[in-house]
């Protein structure tokens, strides 16, 4: 409770930004003679936003295009993922600019957003899975003190607030630098993810856990992290990222 006094505090002396356009938001408005908590976005922004929906991989998630009437998407139907199933709150095309912010500029703010949304969008499904932890991926230690934040962290406990599941950040480790994905092709991802995360924790008790990240791509992080975990023996693994791009 006092966090969310906390935070109200903070949405006077520093005005909260619009998770869409980047200006600012009101802190409060005025209904029916009583005191409201603003939005998190303008409820005009929210319009040019696309969610994933309609029909989507079985697999990962992805959005199949109108006329597709495949289950799995051309990813999931050439290579074996080690997770359960994903899910993604946005078409990445519509968000990519928000996102760009809330990773590179500080924008650790739009979180909020992110974890409302997702609440709305996925709030059911997610929470009829069964989920003990939520587990955010981690980033590179002198990275994330460079950077200040990690980014799927904060998402991820957005997330777990909204939903109330617990969200666990110890459990396991980067230990190594990778290098971005963008700039290599799908061998060089396999290649620069191996053994880049470790289970930091020996007794991992958990029978179903959640990784969040901010972007779907290839799914080589995910399935490296899946790795650890069922090595470990957890039984289910599920993903949640923020944004997901179309199938090709
Ligand atoms: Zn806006
Ligand atoms: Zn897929």
């Amino acid at each position: 409770m006092k966090n969310r006094q906390f935070e109200r505090a903070l949405d006077i002396i520093y005005p909260r930004r619009c998770a869409i356009c980047d200006e600012v938001v009101p802190a409060f408005t005025f209904k029916n003679g009583r005191i409201n908590r603003g939005e998190v976005v303008h409820r005009e922004c929210l319009k040019k936003i696309e969610f994933v929906g309609g029909n989507t991989c079985f697999k990962c998630g992805k959005p199949l295009g109108m006329d597709s009437d495949e289950e799995y998407c051309q990813d999931c139907r050439e290579r074996r993922h080690l997770f359960s199933r994903g899910y993604s709150v946005f078409a990445y095309r519509s968000i990519s600019g928000s996102i760009y912010k809330f990773k590179y500029m500080g924008r650790q703010e739009y979180a909020r957003f992110y974890g409302i949304a997702t609440r709305k969008r996925l709030g059911k499904t997610l929470q009829s899975l069964g989920i003990d932890a939520i587990v955010p991926v981690p980033m590179y230690g002198p990275k994330q003190q460079k950077r200040g934040y990690n980014q799927a962290e904060r998402y991820a406990r957005a997330v777990s607030e909204e939903l109330s599941i617990p969200i666990y950040t110890d459990v396991i480790k980067r230990v190594r630098n990778t290098l971005p994905m963008k700039e290599l092709d799908a061998l060089g991802r396999r290649n620069n993810l191996k053994k880049a995360f470790i289970i930091a924790k020996n007794d991992v008790k958990f029978k179903c856990v959640l990784i969040i990240d901010d972007i779907y791509t290839t799914g080589s992080t995910i399935d490296e992290i899946a790795h650890e975990f069922q090595m470990a023996g957890v039984k289910k693994i599920y993903f949640l990222t923020l944004a997901i791009g179309q199938t090709t």
